[in-house]
């Protein structure tokens, strides 16, 4: 396992349960389990990396670009791309980020306020 203290590795190792919509061998991604909105999904990379401020500048671009890859590839799979969808990546404390296990949430299915709170 990536880190054993990690909630999101220990979905990823299987050892809690999530309801997986779309993996990868780079990701995995699975509902909320406390959804903001009728869609609402997490996607992270099977690799274990804190916050955005710890993704390997040269890196940087494999690891989100396949997290975005992924959220459109879902939102297509979930007849929201059209509509429109949103993808927020929370970065420690200020921003609201609880799980430090990089995550992309999309959300979608209902109008979203702009700008968020
Ligand atoms: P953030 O606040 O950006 O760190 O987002 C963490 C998200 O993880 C929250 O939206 C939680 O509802 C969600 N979450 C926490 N535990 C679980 C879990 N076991 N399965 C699925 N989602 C979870
Ligand atoms: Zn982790």
């Amino acid at each position: 396992m990536n880190d054993p203290d990690c909630l999101f590795c220990k979905i990823i190792a299987g050892d809690i349960g999530a309801d997986i919509v779309y993996e990868t061998d780079q990701v995995l991604a699975f509902r909320d389990i406390n959804p903001q909105a009728p869609t609402h999904v997490l996607i992270i990379p099977r690799r274990h990396v804190a916050t955005i401020n710890d993704i390997a500048e040269d890196q940087a671009e494999d690891e989100i670009g396949r997290l975005y890859a992924a959220a459109a590839h879902i939102a297509k799979d979930a007849g929201i791309a059209d509509d429109g969808y949103r993808v927020v990546m929370n970065c420690n404390e200020a921003a609201g980020q609880t799980v430090f296990h990089l995550h992309l949430h999309l959300l979608g299915g209902r109008n979203l306020a702009w700008p968020p709170g």
